[in-house]
């Protein structure tokens, strides 16, 4: 079987497969679900000194990464025929979300380049098709936690990686909704109860209860995510074909 391929590049190769190799990722990783090739871009370095950065054009703080160590890294990675999306972890790229990652997950895998420093040279990014993914609005050090993010949330969608087809497809964002709240035993904690209709046994009240929770949490916290939701549910209710037309 091949399952997801993942390339990633890095001047820390041993931040991998790190907290991947451990739990769910990792189990899946030692039963081939995915794979994980991890590259040093200083090997592609060819200078005494296996420098791969220097200081910038036109002046300013740090040092950039320079483009034909990167490019070289890459091209050794990966074949120009090789269908693997490559990506470059950014605070400037496409914001990380779970509808990306559920076509990530759906691919042959990814070619990951993580940058430091100030980032990497412009003309590689162009010359090689990287495109440019985020993680949020904040600034790491390096692009290595964030492609930690990244494949944490690609393998967990893997097939055969979660145990219930189900703990996948209810989760926050699937819906376009936050998940709504949890609870377990014991009954009471610190003098609180589960909600009632969480132990009544009725289905269509809990569904009821669980899917207004997830409304009401999403409309308070992230006003951004409800106003898609809305959107969404106009646009179904104006394509659905009307009950009441169809009986006259
Ligand atoms: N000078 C850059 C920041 C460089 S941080 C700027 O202001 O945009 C160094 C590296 O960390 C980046 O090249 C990138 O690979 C990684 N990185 C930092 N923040 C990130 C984020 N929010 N998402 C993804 N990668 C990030």
């Amino acid at each position: 079987m091949t399952g997801f391929r993942a390339t990633v590049l890095t001047l820390y190769p041993e931040m991998f497969p790190g907290p991947l190799g451990i739990a769910l990722s990792g189990k899946a990783l030692a039963k081939g679900l995915w794979s994980l090739d991890v590259a040093d871009i200083r090997d592609a370095a060819e200078d005494r000194h296996r420098s791969v950065d220097d200081t910038p054009a036109g002046g300013g703080p740090g040092m950039v990464m320079r483009a034909d160590i990167v490019a070289r890294a890459l091209d050794r990675a990966a074949a120009p025929d090789d269908p693997r999306p490559r990506l470059l972890m950014s605070p400037r790229g496409r914001p990380l979300r779970q509808d990306f990652v559920r076509d990530l997950a759906a691919g042959p895998g990814a070619v990951i380049v993580c940058g430091r420093f100030e980032g990497v040279d412009e003309r590689v990014i162009e010359g090689r098709g990287l495109t440019e993914v985020s993680v949020g609005d904040y600034v790491l050090s390096g692009g290595e936690p964030a492609a930690l993010v990244l494949l944490d949330a690609v393998v967990r969608l893997l097939p055969g990686v979660m145990g219930k087809t189900e703990s996948g497809t209810e989760e926050s964002f699937e819906a376009g909704l936050l998940e709504y709240p949890h609870y377990t035993r014991p009954q009471v904690w610190e003098e609180q109860t589960i909600p009632e209709v969480l132990t009544s046994g009725d289905h269509g009240r809990i569904a009821r209860w669980r899917r207004e929770a997830a409304e009401r949490l999403t409309a308070e916290r992230r006003p951004d995510l409800w106003t898609d939701y809305q959107a969404r549910r106009r646009a179904d209710e104006t394509n659905r074909p009307r009950r009441s037309r169809s009986r006259d």
